[in-house]
């Protein structure tokens, strides 16, 4: 059971009725106790009145017996009736007097004070008659009302008689009766007072506990409540509310005049708070809290409406070049730039009530809801912004006088036809802007139920390739390469394998591009190079000839490239496995290159001066000229497979490999053909004077131990 809370209020009118409730209990116990003296006091009055009257009419009694047994002896001694009667009737006349009898030694009645005297001759026959009879000197009994006084009647020694007067007591009863009243009355008087007193003082009581409860809720109970409810209200973060303010000068005004003050500090600590937690530091734009915030209250807002929302997802392509190459400043800048751009925008389409967040990094985040008035649906409304932010973002920034060219991916989710829930929205929002980025960058794309899982399964690839080279499931092969004109073995690519415990064998064609993407293999990368050098420093030189052991090739992708560290890393590979540098090539896509010429040539003139040799693969593929080729320097390139397919086939193919090789010749570098797969198509290149050849003709890629028993 749970137990309800005693408010302070009703433990003091607990208190109070019970105070109450105990003097009533004393005043009615004073009440009784007087009452019962009074009663006392009153049985005690009465039985004095009592004895006192009963023995003055026995006194009174007494003489008048005494007086009429005197009066009648010398009538009874000579029988005179009528002296007895006149004497007796005399008697009877008297107040008081109930009966009078005059009876003779044997005590029959000779005389009761009547005219015919019925009773005469005839024996006494009440109770105490015997007793009277008897007695020799005067009696006195109470019996009944009645107080029965007798006393014989003699001549001298003789005995005549006796004679007795009955005296009603009726009069004592009055007289008693009479005093006891006056005493009642008086008593009754003193009650009536002392209850007048008790009630009077009762009344005062509950005045007083009437008071007193109003002053105790006044000056207690209600600033106390008034506080408690502001504390709770304070709990629940809001600090609205009366003013606290109290003219009392005691313990309680004190406490109300800091309360009031404290609350005050906590609600500007926690406006501090807030704006601190809820804006981004950088571009004081909301930050993913107050977003997700945001897009809760609208979600609620929205519900059971027919009101659509949409999240535009938007994320920098390249950013991290910016940062690594130009420094974090700069990087600061970029994002400055891009969140006034992208503010700017939202403004431009009218979009008032859009909120704008950024996620940390180069993430921003746009929450649409479409204006009621417009027709428009909400996914216009998002896709004319997603074009107007693409276009925006695309256009070149100004960094340190430099000009720089960056763009963005923006991915959209509309709720409620993506997603119903705030989490399910963003994630979606997040995966349609990942999917942006696979088509291509610098492109919008709405959410789809389909590449959904697509996505998911890459993003799974993702994480699960990020530990790999430590889990030792990747690892390296190597392809042989051959000089075309005498087909003897002149060096090696490595190519990365991933043996995954669950998949199996995970073609390189997905999973490089997945590290590519997500900038694992800025981690891999460097492993790859390292592992290939260690491995190619134990390869012997061939027996006999004074000629050098086989190069190793290694892929470099284009982030390797941008990442700033790879000459550093070239150095340390060499510096680590000893191996000549002159041994070692490297791959770059032709794409990767062209893209940001003056870094690459700038990092290229610096790998060729540790002397390594700078290969240009897949190429043909890009967009490339070959007036590109004098400006970067490199020492070779490779012949896209695409091109040697199609050698026997296509003498479109064959004439434009001829002329590449012709060309690369003229600037003094190195010709490889890759994807050599038939005879016919070696017997071409050879005729043609390709350098060097590659493909699953010659040999396939060998493991390690393989392409060392190979080169003996
Ligand atoms: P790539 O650099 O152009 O490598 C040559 C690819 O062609 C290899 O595929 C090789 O196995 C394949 N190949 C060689 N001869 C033949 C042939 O006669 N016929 C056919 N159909 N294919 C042949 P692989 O190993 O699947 O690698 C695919 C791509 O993955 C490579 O293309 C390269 O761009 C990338 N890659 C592989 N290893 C690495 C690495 O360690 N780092 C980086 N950045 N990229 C790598
Ligand atoms: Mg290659
Ligand atoms: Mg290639």
């Amino acid at each position: 059971m749970k137990h309800r809370p005693i408010s302070l209020q009703s433990r003091f009118q607990i208190v109070i009725l019970s105070g109450l409730a105990l003097v009533l209990l004393m005043m009615a116990g004073l009440w009784l106790r007087e009452q019962r003296s009074q009663q006392e006091a009153l049985a005690i009055a009465q039985e004095n009145t009592h004895a006192l009257l009963a023995e003055q009419m026995r006194i009174r009694g007494e003489a008048q017996v005494r007086q009429l047994a005197d009066a009648l002896s010398n009538p009874l001694y000579y029988f005179d009736l009528d002296a007895v009667g006149t004497l007796a009737r005399s008697i009877l006349r008297t107040p008081d007097v109930d009966y009078v009898l005059v009876y003779d030694r044997q005590g029959r009645i000779l005389h009761d004070g009547s005219g015919d005297i019925a009773a005469f001759g005839q024996p006494m026959d009440d109770p105490l008659a015997a007793e009277v009879v008897a007695a020799s000197g005067p009696q006195a009994r109470f019996y009944g009302q009645l107080l029965d006084v007798s006393h014989p009647i003699t001549v001298g020694d003789e005995r005549l008689g006796g004679v007795r007067i009955g005296y009603s007591m009726a009069a004592v009863a009055r007289a008693e009766e009479a005093a006891l009243a006056s005493l009642r009355d008086q008593f009754n008087a003193v009650s009536q007072r002392s209850m007048t007193w008790l009630l009077l003082m009762f009344v005062a009581l509950i005045a007083l506990a009437l008071v007193g409860a109003v002053v105790v809720h006044r000056l207690l109970v209600r600033p106390i409540r008034t506080l408690g409810m502001l504390a709770r209200r304070i709990e629940a973060g809001d600090f609205t509310g009366p003013v606290l303010e109290s003219r009392r000068s005691d313990e309680l005004g004190d406490l109300i005049r800091t309360f009031g003050r404290m609350r005050d500090s906590v609600a500007r600590h926690d406006r501090d708070i807030r704006r601190v937690a809820y804006t981004d530091a950088l571009t004081g734009l909301a930050n993913r809290l107050a977003f997700r915030e945001a897009l809760e209250q609208r979600l609620h807002e929205t519900q059971g409406t027919s009101s659509q929302l949409a999240l535009l997802f938007i994320d920098l392509d390249d950013f991290k070049r910016v940062n690594d190459t130009l420094g974090h400043e700069a990087g600061d800048d970029v994002l400055l730039q891009m969140a006034s751009r992208i503010e700017q925008e939202v403004d431009a389409l009218g979009l008032g009530n859009a909120v704008v967040a950024r996620f940390g990094g180069d993430e921003f985040v746009i929450l649409l809801q479409a204006p009621e008035v417009e027709g428009a649906s909400v996914r216009d409304h998002a896709s004319r912004l997603a074009e107007a932010l693409v276009a925006r973002l695309a256009q070149p920034l100004l960094l340190h006088g430099r000009q720089v060219l960056l763009g963005a991916s923006v991915g959209v989710a509309v709720f409620p036809d993506d997603a119903t829930s705030a989490s399910l929205l963003m994630k979606n929002g997040d995966i349609a802007m990942y999917q942006a980025k696979v088509a291509g960058k610098n492109c919008y794309h709405f959410y789809s139920r389909a590449m959904d899982q697509a996505v998911e399964r890459r993003v799974k690839m993702e994480q699960e390739l990020r530990n790999a080279w430590q889990r030792g499931e990747l690892s390296l092969v190597y392809q042989p390469i051959y000089r075309t004109a005498d087909r003897i073995l002149a060096g090696a690519e490595a190519l990365l394998r991933w043996e995954h415990p669950e998949y199996g064998s995970v073609a390189p064609s997905v999973f490089v591009d997945v590290a590519e993407q997500s900038g694992i293999i800025e981690s891999i990368g460097p492993q790859v190079l390292r592992s290939a050098c260690l491995e190619a420093a134990t390869w012997p030189a061939p027996d006999g000839e004074s000629g050098q052991a086989p190069f190793v090739s290694v892929n470099v992708s284009a982030r390797q490239l941008r990442s700033g560290e790879l000459v550093r890393q070239v150095a340390e590979a060499l510096d680590e496995s000893g191996l000549a540098p002159e041994r070692l090539h490297l791959e770059l896509t032709e794409t990767s290159v062209i893209s940001d010429e003056a870094n690459a040539t700038e990092l290229l003139g610096k790998l060729r001066q540790l002397g390594v040799r700078v290969w240009l693969d897949d190429f043909g593929t890009g967009y490339s000229s070959l007036s590109h080729l004098r400006r970067v320097q490199v020492d070779g390139l490779k012949i896209d497979r695409s091109f040697i397919t199609d050698l026997l086939r296509d003498p479109d193919d064959l004439a434009l490999t001829s002329a590449i090789i012709a060309m690369a010749h003229s600037l003094g570098v190195v010709v490889v053909a890759e994807g050599v797969e038939r005879e016919g198509q070696y017997q071409l290149l050879r005729e043609r004077g390709c350098d060097l050849v590659q493909g699953y003709w010659l040999g396939h890629p060998l493991e390690p131990q393989a392409f060392v028993a190979l080169m003996r």
